[in-house]
C-alpha cells in the first residue's frame, strides 16, 4: 500500500476530529445524571469518574472502528452501565456467600458463622453507645472484659482469663511479657507455620525472645528439654501442631511431664492450642482436639487458643490459665494494642454463654452443629436439596444430578487427619464444563462456593444452611440458562 501524503494525513485526522467533537462534554453528562436522579443519589466524583470513564470507551470505540458517535452513543445504554458500575462500586465488598464446600471452619470464607443470637446481640449493639467501660450500678468506670473473662474461667477452669484480637495476637503478647530478652524452649516437632506468615520460630523473634529448638524434627524427648534449661529459660513453650500430623516413628513428651519437668525449675509452660475446644467432642465421635478444661488439669500454666475455629464465636484469642502470669500480659503495652472491640466482645459473651449448657450448645452453634451432624441427617439434607433443585428446575434434561458419600473436613487447622463423613449432591449440565459452572456459581450476587470432583460440582449439604436451598436452586435454574 502507498504511504499516505502528509496531506492525506491531516485530512484524515481532521475527519476524526470532527466526529469527536460530537462527543458530549463531561459538563452536559453531569446536567443529565442530575435530570436522570443519579445526583445527588451518588457522590459528584464517583459519577464523574463513571461518566469520563464510560465517555472513553465510546471514544476508543469512534477512533478504531471508525464510527460516528451517534453509531456507539447511546443513551440508554451509557446510563445504565455508568448507573451499575457506581452500584457495584458502593456495594459491600464483604458479603455473604454460601459456602457449599463442607469445610466447616473455612478460613477464606470467614471461619465461624455466628448463631442468630449472637448476630443479633452485634447489631444491638453497634450502632448504639453502651456500657462498654462503665458500671452503672456505681456510676463510674469499669473494665470491658469482667463478664467474658469470668464466663471463660468457669468453663475453662482457669484461676484468669483474658481476651485479645486473635490468637496469634495472643502468643505474641505471651511471649513478650513472659520471654523478652531470655530464652524459650520449643520442640523441633513444634515449630509450625500456621498460614498467613504466622511461624513459631519468627513469633518468638518477634516477641523479643531468643528461641531454643529441642530434639529432633520426628521425635522429641522429655530430657531435650531438661539439657537446655538454663537461668535465661523463660517459658516452654508447647504449640498444637494445628494443621498436620506427624506420622509413623513420632513422640513428643506429654503435656503432664513438660509440667512436671517445668514446675522442677519454675519455668511456666505455655501452650499454644489453636483452635481450643470448650466441650468435648469425643462423644460425637470426633477425636484429637483436648478440651481446655483438660488442658488446665493437666498444669499446664497459659493456654491460648482462637476465638471463631471450633469454640464457633468472632475473631478473638483466648488467654486461660495462672493469675499472676495472666495479670503480667494485661499490664504489657501490646495488650492495649491487640484489645478487642464492643461487637466481637457481645459476640463472645453470647458464643460463651452457650456453653453454659454442654447438653444444647451443640444445637445452638453453627460451627458446633455442622461438625456433629450424623450420616444420616447429612443424607437427609442432601436428598432434601435435591428435591429443591428439582423442583425449581422442573424437567430439564440437561441437569444431572445424583447423592454420593463423600467428605468434609473441620478446617481451621482443626482435626487435620479426621474425615467427616457426608453425603453431597453432585450435579452436571449437558454440553457445559463445571469449571465454568463454578466460575458461574462464585460470580453470582449471593456467591455460591462448590467444589469440582471428576468434572461434577460437589454442593456438600454440611456447611449449607437449611434457608439456602432455595437459594441454590435458584442459582442451579440460572445455570441452565447459560
Ligand atoms: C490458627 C492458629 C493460630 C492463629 O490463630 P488466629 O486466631 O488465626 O490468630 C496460632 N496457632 C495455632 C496452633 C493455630 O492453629
Amino acid at each position: 500500500m502507498p504511504k499516505k501524503s502528509e496531506k492525506q494525513k491531516s485530512e484524515q485526522k481532521s475527519d476524526l476530529q470532527l466526529r469527536l467533537a460530537e462527543l458530549p462534554a463531561v459538563d452536559e453528562l453531569l446536567h443529565e445524571a442530575s435530570r436522570r436522579g443519579l445526583l445527588p443519589r451518588f457522590p459528584r466524583a464517583l459519577v464523574g469518574e463513571q461518566i469520563r470513564a464510560q465517555l472513553k470507551v465510546v471514544k476508543e470505540r469512534v477512533v478504531r472502528e471508525c464510527l460516528q458517535v451517534s453509531e456507539v452513543f447511546a443513551a440508554a445504554a451509557f446510563w445504565s452501565v455508568v448507573e451499575s458500575s457506581i452500584e457495584e462500586f458502593l456495594a459491600p465488598a464483604l458479603k455473604p456467600v454460601i459456602n457449599a464446600t463442607g469445610v466447616v471452619i473455612h478460613t477464606n470464607l470467614g471461619r465461624s458463622p455466628l448463631s442468630a443470637v449472637a448476630a443479633g446481640q452485634i447489631a444491638g449493639i453497634a450502632g448504639r453507645y453502651s456500657n462498654l467501660e462503665y458500671d452503672l450500678k456505681t456510676g463510674s468506670r469499669s473494665i470491658r472484659y469482667v463478664n467474658v473473662e469470668e464466663l471463660l474461667c468457669r468453663l475453662s477452669g482457669a484461676e484468669a482469663a483474658m481476651v485479645v484480637n486473635n490468637n496469634a495476637g495472643a502468643v505474641l503478647l505471651a511471649l513478650s511479657a513472659l520471654a523478652a530478652g531470655r530464652e524459650v524452649v520449643v520442640s523441633r516437632g513444634e515449630l509450625v507455620e500456621i498460614g498467613g506468615a504466622f511461624r513459631i520460630p519468627e513469633i518468638v523473634v518477634q516477641g523479643g525472645a531468643i528461641l531454643r529448638e529441642v530434639g529432633a524434627t520426628n521425635r522429641t524427648h522429655l530430657k531435650d528439654y531438661e539439657a537446655v534449661l538454663n537461668e535465661e529459660t523463660a517459658i516452654l513453650l508447647k504449640v498444637h501442631t494445628s494443621n498436620y500430623r506427624l506420622l509413623g516413628f513420632t513422640g513428643q513428651p506429654e503435656a503432664r511431664d513438660l509440667v512436671a519437668l517445668g514446675r522442677k525449675h519454675g519455668i511456666p509452660v505455655v501452650e499454644d492450642l489453636g483452635s481450643g475446644n470448650l466441650i468435648d467432642l469425643k462423644a460425637y465421635g470426633l477425636a484429637g482436639e483436648p478440651t481446655v478444661r483438660e488442658v488446665m488439669d493437666s498444669g499446664v500454666d497459659l493456654a491460648t487458643f482462637s476465638g471463631d475455629k471450633l469454640l464457633g464465636g468472632p475473631q478473638a484469642g483466648i488467654v486461660v490459665g495462672r493469675k499472676d502470669l495472666i495479670e503480667k500480659l494485661k499490664k504489657h503495652p501490646l495488650n492495649r494494642a491487640l484489645r478487642i472491640d464492643k461487637m466481637t466482645l457481645v459476640g463472645l459473651e453470647a458464643v460463651l454463654k452457650c456453653y453454659l449448657d454442654p447438653l444444647t450448645v451443640v444445637d445452638k452453634i453453627p460451627t458446633l452443629k455442622m461438625l456433629t451432624l450424623t450420616e444420616a441427617e447429612l443424607k437427609k439434607k442432601a436428598q432434601s436439596l435435591r428435591r429443591t433443585v428439582v423442583r425449581r428446575c422442573s424437567a430439564d434434561a440437561r441437569l444431572k444430578l445424583k447423592i454420593e458419600a463423600s467428605s468434609s473436613r473441620a478446617g481451621g487447622g482443626a482435626m487435620p487427619m479426621v474425615d467427616l463423613p457426608t453425603y453431597c449432591l453432585g450435579l452436571q449440565i449437558e454440553g457445559l464444563s463445571a469449571a465454568l459452572l463454578e466460575k458461574f456459581l462464585r460470580s453470582r450476587h449471593l456467591p455460591v462456593v462448590v467444589r469440582i470432583v471428576d468434572d461434577w460440582l460437589v454442593f456438600d449439604p454440611r456447611t449449607i444452611f437449611a434457608d439456602e436451598f432455595s437459594e441454590i436452586a435458584r442459582a442451579c435454574q440460572e445455570l441452565l440458562s447459560l
